[in-house]
């Protein structure tokens, strides 16, 4: 009995030179840990095409494709139908496999990769027989070459034929471990799940930390961000949350420290801890959700006085976005409906009313000593809380 397979096509430059290996087993890898959940696969790469291959009929192959839909590495997918290398079986398992969207169709062509040259039949023969019995089967369908409904693909590789409609795009980006491993600042808002999923897309592997200041945030405002993070491990793989509370620090910055100053302050104080926390991760990196004007603290020179107070780069995937790119790419990965839920954040707690928005870092230097912010920091890295948050 002929089988379903998935197709997964890999990005060339990605695939070039000496990382080849490392790449591609890093994108076995991820693949093979996503699918688990959805059966019994096996999965091998021949020649920038990686082959998902259910085991047995309990393999869930909608889930499958939507798993490795959503890992980075992957440019285009497909299910295809597989057939032997003989021009009568392709030509019947082409009419079978693709039925529902050839009946759909008025019009189709057909499109032929012969990477195994040994199949006696020419690319432009093959779809010539294959497209002739296709109108034999279907004759309600006409050949269009230039826009048809339906493209029927067949692709003669090493040991079957595969039969199948147009590929869907995948992820993209690069394999998920290559590229190293970042701390995201996670908030509960729109922009730093945003971010986080960017540079995963780059193969960075995440660690998330977030900031609470309980009782002024709440458990929901917690929850809300991993429920967040979860939505992002769909195609980062699994996450270490690390939550650290801010409220003494926070109390003491409202009660000591210049108001106007109040928020660049804290988020001096963010970047600090977080680059702790990265430290001791091993990370060598860490990734904000700011974008360029978006707020008070986000001015250029708001952000300058931040970033003065890490020494590790700080990636801010998100510097030049408008927010309706932001919106719609949160849309895509799927933490737009969290991230609008109405919940507080430590940064939206005793917020100055006329924050400056061209503060100098001197001023908030100043501003800052009348705190002892080491101490304070020590307190709350201290007592940090981890969990992992998983698909
Ligand atoms: P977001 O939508 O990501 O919350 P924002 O536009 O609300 O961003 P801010 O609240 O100023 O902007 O936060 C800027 C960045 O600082 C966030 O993108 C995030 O990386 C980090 N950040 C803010 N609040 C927290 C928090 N509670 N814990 C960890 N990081 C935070
Ligand atoms: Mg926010």
């Amino acid at each position: 009995m002929a089988k379903e397979v998935i197709l997964l096509k890999l990005g060339e430059v990605v695939l070039k030179g000496l990382n080849r290996r490392t790449f591609e087993d890093a994108l076995l890898k991820s693949l093979r840990r996503r699918l688990k959940s959805a059966g019994e696969f096996t999965v091998n790469s021949l020649q920038s095409t990686v082959y998902v291959r259910p085991e047995n009929d309990d393999a869930d192959m909608d889930l499958a494709e939507e798993r490795c839909a959503r890992v980075f590495g992957v440019v285009s997918l497909t299910r295809a139908g597989e057939a032997e290398k003989e021009l009568s079986a392709i030509c019947q398992r082409a009419g079978e496999y693709l039925q529902d969207a050839l009946e759909a169709a008025q019009t189709f062509k057909v499109e032929c990769k012969r990477s195994d040259k040994r199949f006696p039949l020419k690319s432009p023969e093959l779809a010539m027989e294959v497209g002739a019995s296709l109108l034999e089967q279907y004759p309600h369908l006409t050949v269009d070459v230039h826009q048809p409904d339906v493209t029927v693909w067949v692709e003669i590789r090493e040991a079957c034929a595969y039969v199948h409609a147009d590929a869907k795009p995948g992820a993209g980006g690069i394999p998920g471990g290559t590229g190293g491993r970042a701390a995201v600042l996670i908030s509960g808002g729109l922009d730093s799940p945003v971010a986080a999923w960017m540079m995963a897309k780059r193969g960075v592997e995440l660690v998330a930390i977030h900031f609470a200041s309980p009782p002024y945030t709440s458990e929901q405002a917690h929850d809300k961000v991993v429920r967040l993070l979860r939505r992002v491990s769909e195609y980062a793989g699994r996450i270490k949350l690390i939550t650290v509370e801010l409220t003494h620090l926070q109390e003491q910055i409202r009660d000591c420290c210049r108001e106007d100053l109040g928020t660049v302050i804290l988020r001096r104080f963010m970047l600090k801890a977080a680059q702790r926390v990265a430290e001791a991760e091993d990370c060598k990196a860490l990734i904000t959700g700011e974008s360029l004007g978006q707020v008070a603290s986000q001015t250029l020179q708001a952000i300058a006085c931040t970033d003065a107070a890490a020494t590790m780069p700080v990636f801010r995937p998100l510097i030049g976005a408008d927010k309706v790119e932001i919106v719609e790419l949160s849309r895509k990965i799927g933490t737009y409906d969290i991230s609008i839920e109405p919940f507080e954040d430590c940064c939206t707690i005793f917020t100055p009313k006329h924050p400056r928005t061209r503060p100098m870092l001197k001023f908030v230097e100043e501003a800052e000593a009348a705190i002892d912010g080491e101490a304070l920091l020590q307190e709350a890295l201290e007592k940090r809380t981890t969990q992992w948050v998983q698909p």
